[in-house]
């Protein structure tokens, strides 16, 4: 018995979905950095789309404000403000739009109470715990129960892997919730004047793109759960 990073079955596991994951990254910067450089028609800012679609939408209530970083895109439920990063902002590009529609997408559930968004926020607090707690009980709990045979070892390793699993539940509902976002963003754009075919496609190669590393995360993590499963003796019937 024994859990962690230098167990072979661990990369068995999650080899394949760490591959994915990288792959997905390579995809959104490529396809950001490709769209920044071409206008979109309405030669709108991610700000201005973004006002133009909350404004629409009857959300003048939710501010729009600018954050460093890059591709740190996100709207904040609890301070309703969409933050747009340094290459969606101030750009007029076509890849600016698609990122700004997308966050004024989740602006959009947010206020047609968009059930999934609903439970992802109310489990936000415990996934975010859980992701380290939930390693560091494993890690106890499988030292215990190399060196005390089993016993309180076995039940401090299942509280870990039973909180990990919120981190798994909350990565498997943020794809439903990204992939909706999207939808709202390339469903509404063409209304706004970006209907080229060019921008339709470049908007969905920016998004699906950026949906792939949620589905990735959300592969990685239900590999990682069945890892600690199957060292669990879940699925074993003489372990
Ligand atoms: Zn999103």
């Amino acid at each position: 018995m024994g859990f962690g990073f230098f167990d072979p079955l661990y990369f068995i596991f999650i080899g394949p979905c760490l591959l994915l994951s990288m792959w997905a990254s390579f995809k959104v910067k490529s396809s950001f950095k490709k769209w920044a450089g071409y206008r979109n028609s309405g030669g709108l800012t991610g700000a201005q789309v973004a006002r133009m679609l909350l404004d629409r939408e009857g959300l003048h209530n939710v501010k729009v404000e600018h954050v460093r970083g890059s591709l740190a895109d996100h709207y904040d439920p609890t301070s309703k403000t969409l933050r747009l990063s340094d290459d969606t902002y101030a750009s007029n590009s076509i890849a600016a739009a698609g990122v700004a529609a997308h966050e004024a997408g989740h602006a959009v559930q947010h206020k047609v109470k968009y059930p999934l968004l609903g439970f992802r926020s109310a489990i936000v607090p415990l996934a975010g715990f859980g992701s380290n707690l939930s390693w560091i009980l494993i890690m106890i709990g499988s030292g215990m129960m190399i060196f005390m045979q089993g016993g309180l070892g076995y039940y401090v390793t299942w509280a870990g892997v039973i909180l990990f699993s919120a981190v798994v539940l909350f990565q498997l509902v943020t794809v439903p919730v990204e992939l909706d976002a999207s939808n709202r963003a390339k469903k509404v754009l063409p209304e706004i004047g970006m209907d080229s075919p060019q921008e339709q496609k470049a908007v969905s190669q920016v998004l699906n793109a950026a949906a792939w590393t949620y589905v990735a995360a959300a592969a990685t993590s239900i590999a990682t759960l069945l890892y600690f499963l199957v060292r669990l003796g879940l699925f074993s019937s003489d372990d």
